[in-house]
């Protein structure tokens, strides 16, 4: 630990300025810590995939004539799995490195909006789910589409996912905020497990079975999409059942 001690009256300047470092290098700690935190993440979560990736490879050379294709099929699959999460990776580094860096432009909300909600709706009803859209919002203002995009779509997609039968869309504002209100009627999320879902690869324990796909960093990257754009993304559990994730947009 590095820390400055100082026999200076805390009020005066040296002490001040003592104070100040000392809080740098706390911060500093912290930070580094979450980094390391996070990269021995990764190299976990990229590990679990490549494992089963390597066992079933072994598997189809041992079997070559008779289940070679269904091990090929779990070969595929992990493979996409893995370059999902390089990609989500990458997308979240991004994001986290350079959010002043995005390409906004001022432009109608609907823009995005609209074909994220019609590739939704489609989305559903393959799942024989029903998306429901309240309300009708436009507005105009600065954002990087692709962004917001792929905000809206990881939150949708985690709603039809979990979803019993409907999924509602509300869109409603105010004077300075666009807020989308996401909506399931699925099990929800423990209340002690709602902060860290913005946690990359934090997932609740029933979803954490391999065969549940996703990457785990889905939230992560709203969260920062949304901030980038100095807006507020809040999950609540409804009253009676399912997740709501309100996301609230400067206009
Ligand atoms: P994943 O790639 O696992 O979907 P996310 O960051 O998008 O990663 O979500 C993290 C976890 O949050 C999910 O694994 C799931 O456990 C939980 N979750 C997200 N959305 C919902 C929802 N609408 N209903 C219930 N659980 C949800």
């Amino acid at each position: 630990k590095t820390r400055i001690q100082s026999n200076s009256n805390q009020n005066d300047e040296l002490g001040q300025l003592t104070n100040d470092f000392n809080k740098m290098a706390e911060n500093l700690e912290l930070l580094m810590t979450s980094q390391k935190r996070l990269l021995a993440d990764i190299s976990h979560e990229l590990r679990s995939p490549l494992t089963r990736l390597q066992m079933a490879a072994g598997l189809a050379q041992i079997h070559q004539n008779d289940q070679t294709g269904q091990y090929l099929v779990r070969i595929e699959k992990e493979a996409k799995t893995l370059d999902d999460m390089i990609s989500d990776v990458l997308k979240l580094s991004r994001l986290e490195a350079q959010s002043q860096m995005l390409s906004k432009e001022y432009q109608p909300f609907s823009l995005v909006l609209n074909p994220v909600l019609s590739d939704a709706t489609f989305e559903a009803k393959q799942n024989n789910k029903r998306l429901n859209i309240v309300g009708e919002q436009d507005a105009e203002f600065k954002y990087d589409g692709q962004i917001i995009s792929s905000a809206l779509d990881n939150v949708l997609r985690n709603a039809i996912k979990y979803a019993n039968s409907l999924i509602t869309v509300e869109l409603k504002h105010n004077k300075n905020h666009l807020i989308i209100t996401i909506s399931d009627d699925g099990p929800g999320v423990p209340n002690n497990d709602l902060k860290q879902l913005f946690e990359p690869f934090f997932r609740v324990s029933h979803s954490r079975e391999r065969n549940s796909g996703g990457t785990g960093l889905g939230l992560a990257i709203t969260k920062h999409a949304i901030l980038a754009h100095n807006g507020i993304i809040e999950l609540k559990n409804q009253d009676n059942s399912g997740l709501s994730v309100i996301i609230s947009l400067p206009i």
